[in-house]
């Protein structure tokens, strides 16, 4: 057996920094890792994706070349062969240089293997076994497969293999109307692929309020994506070489029929096959790992960071995550997960910027609200970029007047709601930002300009 101060278990975003921090203070860490150094946004999410989608926005662009007044000789072609190898050329000095880190960190010794409890504070990994004090969890997730009445009789891709292809699906039928299979649908579909996405919700994305939704929706089926809802009882099967997709069971058909489809219904935590019953940690319902405010587990000494907490499921979240912990061990600073105020982005073109509560959401909340809206058509930037689609708003609450949530779908969206998440942190009025002089011609100069238009929200 060896003796660690820590075990950390993953070497995704939370993982990777927090044993580097804590070797860097001091400790004798070991990180544990059974696939791939970085995780999930390094080699299967964000990075990756992000990386197509540039591309797609590329051909897209191209295609759109005529109203630029941008000649284009001939049909614009995608090589997806070249779309992969310049996403892997991305990837790879990444990786490696992930590993390397790790690797060459003081006090740090890495396992390439994977891990599992004996006891709270036993970690078998390989043959070995490794113990410390303090373990921290760091496994992330991965794709969901619910249960589909015949998906055992198709083959289906993840937003893992996904990655892998260096073809054109003629037909790629997407299940889940949500950030990740709404990422791949345009993509496809700018790549050249006929898609249809499938979602059981009466609406895309429907965590978000309804004009998000809808807006979204048009955005794609304007590009030619098919879109359809209500698709309460997904059925799969093969017609020869293709698949076809029930969308309704108690109605029978109607059906769709693609070539390939890709399986974009949610993730599961990696919480299943780490022996965690040996160490006694709890799990709610849904196979999260129940934590406190400081991300610690109901064991003693044990700490759950990332996606694997149910706290959050983004990069951004789980390097959060690995602050508070390090906050608290190492700087004697009591931050807490409670102190995040929620924010994301869905990285369709144009993308969703979201920080804090959705309009629903302040509406269940019953106080007195306020609310701003604006459309991209009224943005100079976006006027001149030829890229009017989407709208932004804003919630405030009436009697504090801090904002309370924000959505900007549109051209820059993803970066201009930070000025307003900024604001929220700082606590302060919105009239703060009302006054400030944002520069032209630019998004975020029309936040100040919707301040100023604030309504009452009706009931
Ligand atoms: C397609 C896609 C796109 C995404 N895009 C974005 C985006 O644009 N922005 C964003 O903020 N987020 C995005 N995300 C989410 C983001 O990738 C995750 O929130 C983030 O990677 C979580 O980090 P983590 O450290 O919690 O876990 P992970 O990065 O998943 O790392 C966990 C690590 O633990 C390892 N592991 C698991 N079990 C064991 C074990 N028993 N023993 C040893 N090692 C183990 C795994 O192999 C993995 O390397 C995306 C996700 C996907 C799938």
């Amino acid at each position: 057996m060896t003796n660690y101060d820590a075990i950390v278990i993953g070497t995704g975003t939370g993982g990777g920094s927090l044993a580097t921090r804590l070797a860097n203070a001091g400790l004798k860490v070991a990180a544990v890792e059974r696939k791939l150094f970085g995780g999930t946004c390094l080699n299967v999410g964000c990075t990756p994706t992000k990386a197509l989608v540039a591309s797609a926005y590329a051909a897209h662009l191209a295609r759109r070349g005529a109203e630029y007044g941008v000649a284009i000789e001939g049909r614009v072609a995608v090589d997806m062969k070249r779309v992969k190898a310049r996403k892997d050329a991305i990837l790879a000095p990444r990786q490696a240089g992930f590993e390397q880190w790790l690797r060459d960190t003081k006090n740090c010794t890495v396992y390439h293997d994977h891990a599992r409890f004996l006891s709270p504070h036993e970690v078998k990994v390989g043959g070995e076994v490794l113990s410390a004090d303090k373990i921290f969890i760091t496994v992330g997730g991965r794709a969901a497969a619910p249960p589909i009445e015949g998906l055992e009789t198709v083959e289906y891709l993840t937003n893992v293999s996904m990655l892998d292809i260096d073809f054109l699906p003629p037909h790629l039928l997407v299940v889940g109307g949500s950030y990740i299979g709404l990422e791949f649908a345009q993509m496809y579909r700018r790549f050249g692929s006929e898609v249809t996405v499938i979602e059981m919700a009466p609406r895309l994305v429907p965590r978000e309020d309804e004009d998000v939704s809808e807006a979204i929706r048009d955005i794609l089926e304007k590009e030619g994506v098919h879109v359809r809802l209500n698709a309460k009882c997904i059925e799969l099967g093969r017609r020869g070489h293709e698949i076809t997709a029930g969308l309704d069971c108690a109605g029978g058909p109607p059906a769709v029929t693609g070539t390939h489809l890709l399986l974009a219904t949610g993730r599961r935590p990696n919480t299943d096959d780490l022996g965690l019953e040996h160490a006694g940690v709890k799990l709610d319902g849904r196979g999260y790992i129940v934590v406190d405010d400081q991300l610690r587990t109901n064991v003693p000494g044990i700490w759950a960071v990332g996606d694997c907490n149910g706290r959050g499921a983004f990069t951004h979240t789980a390097y959060n995550d690995f602050e508070i912990v390090a906050a608290n061990l190492l700087d004697n600073d009591p931050r807490k997960v409670t102190d995040r105020i929620p924010a994301y982005a869905l990285f369709i073109d144009p993308p969703l910027g979201r920080v804090g509560l959705t309009e629903a959401e302040v509406r269940k909340r019953g106080r007195p609200a306020l609310i701003g809206r604006r459309a991209m058509t009224d943005v100079a930037r976006a006027v001149e970029k030829s890229e009017t689609q989407g709208f932004m708003k804003v919630l405030v609450d009436a009697a504090s007047k801090e904002i309370l949530g924000a959505a900007i779908l549109g051209v820059g969206g993803d970066e201009a709601i930070h000025a307003i998440a900024d604001l929220m942190y700082a606590k302060a009025p919105y009239t703060v930002m009302q006054r400030a002089v944002h520069i032209h011609p630019t998004v975020s100069e029309l936040i100040p300009t919707m301040l100023g238009e604030l309504k009452p929200l009706q009931p």
